[in-house]
């Protein structure tokens, strides 16, 4: 399901269904998570429809990137969290649920009982060398 179409966060953006608007101008929109994963949980969202950073336009994700920190100082100056969590999944492997491009400005806070963690042991053995500079290079050339 990735067309405007039946997109929820489509239907926000044209006021088909309600939203806790925080500010929004002719490129983009943000709102209150309707499920905070902690206070203040909010998104912001191109107010065009992209799936996420595979197809979006880049002056759209520029403009999107300063909203992001303008975003990200409102809810640290109200909220003041330890700290604020800045997260944009692309694609269903990487935890994408709404295909819309989207922002996650989640507060956190020392000892939250929640959190993205990498597992236990990855510091275990470091990559070996050849193996990063081989995908280095293949990421220069792409
Ligand atoms: P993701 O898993 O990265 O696709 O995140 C989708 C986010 O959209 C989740 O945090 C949901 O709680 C949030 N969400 C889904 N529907 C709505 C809605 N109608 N209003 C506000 N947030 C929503
Ligand atoms: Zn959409």
């Amino acid at each position: 399901m990735s067309n405007s179409e039946n997109c929820i966060f489509c239907k926000i953006v044209k006021g088909e269904i309600p939203a806790s608007v925080i500010f929004e101008d002719d490129q983009c929109m943000a709102f209150m998570d309707i499920f905070p994963v902690s206070k203040g949980h909010c998104l912001l969202i191109p107010k065009e429809h992209y799936v996420n950073m595979m197809d979006v336009d880049l002056d759209v994700l520029a403009h999107l990137s300063k909203k992001l920190a303008e975003l990200t100082r409102k809810v640290h100056k109200v909220l003041r969290p330890d700290g604020i969590l800045n997260s944009v999944a692309n694609g269903k492997g990487a935890g994408q649920e709404v295909p819309h491009l989207h922002f996650h400005i989640i507060p956190r806070n020392v000892g939250d009982p929640f959190g993205f963690r990498f597992p236990p042991d990855y510091r275990e053995s470091m990559a070996p060398r050849e193996e990063l500079d081989s995908l280095a290079e293949k990421f220069r050339s792409a």
